[in-house]
């Protein structure tokens, strides 16, 4: 039996004090349901929000991590120093990075076994655009984003990730996929794991991402194939994010 999860990530939002307040509210929020639950948190607030989450059932996780283990790479944070953190999680291959920063396959690929080394699990992100939608692509998308951390990573790396099906269209949008639209894509992917380790397809946590709201998450979760939510915007609100949690 999977356990659902839930996970904020909570982008470039926010200021020293209003990341501790959030933690904070969300903490005294939480009711010891059996849903997991984790905050992926800007690198610079991992300090901060690590100390009142450490012991509680609340995770921590960064937004991204470095696709080398270390050296000269200005700019970039470790999986080595995100360890240093407790980071129990660490989002990979995030639309945003992709299209805004040139994160290509293969590079995400590399930021996976990065955390992976380090113990650390990687929220794989894997979505279409609404081009690649409406031009029948989607499965080809998925199957190349997947593929490329196959290649590098092997598909048995997974009994230690999650992934997270993110329509990019989807994401702050206010356009959520569907319910069927989910699971469609939920089942493919579960499909494609089960081909090469029936075990680990089973076991696989597989969240949807793409303006989960109170209003949405429930209907969505009830879905077979889908394990939880990565939360964007509704994260940045504690009771939306814990009515989100409720609902998985
Ligand atoms: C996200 O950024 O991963 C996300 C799903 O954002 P939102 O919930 O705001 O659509």
């Amino acid at each position: 039996m999977r356990r659902s999860l839930v996970v904020g990530n909570w982008k470039m939002n926010g200021t020293q004090a209003s990341a501790i307040k959030l933690a904070s509210d969300i903490l005294a929020g939480l009711n010891g349901a059996d849903a997991e639950i984790a905050v992926c948190v800007p690198y610079v607030y991992l300090s901060d929000v690590g100390q009142l989450v450490k012991g509680t059932q609340l995770a921590l996780g960064a937004q991204n991590v470095g696709d080398q283990e270390s050296g000269a790479y200005t700019g970039e944070i470790s999986a080595t120093m995100l360890k240093d953190f407790d980071c129990k999680f660490a989002i990979v291959g995030h639309s945003e990075r992709r299209a805004y920063y040139g994160d290509s396959n293969a590079m995400v690929a590399a930021r996976f076994a990065q955390a992976l080394a380090q113990g650390i699990k990687p929220i794989l992100c894997v979505g279409e655009t609404l081009q690649q939608r409406e031009q029948d692509q989607t499965f080809q998308v998925i199957d190349e984003e997947l593929d490329a951390v196959f290649d590098l990573a092997g598909v048995d790396a997974f009994s230690d990730a999650v992934i997270a099906y993110e329509p990019v269209w989807a994401i702050g949008t206010g356009m959520t996929a569907s319910d069927q639209q989910a699971q469609e894509v939920h089942q493919y992917i579960r499909g494609r794991f089960a081909d090469k380790n029936a075990a680990l397809a089973e076991n696989l946590q597989i969240l949807y991402g793409g303006s989960v709201k109170p209003g949405n998450a429930k209907a969505l979760f009830a879905m077979p194939d889908i394990d939880g939510g990565l939360i964007g915007g509704a994260s940045l609100d504690a009771d939306s994010f814990l009515q989100i949690y409720r609902a998985a």
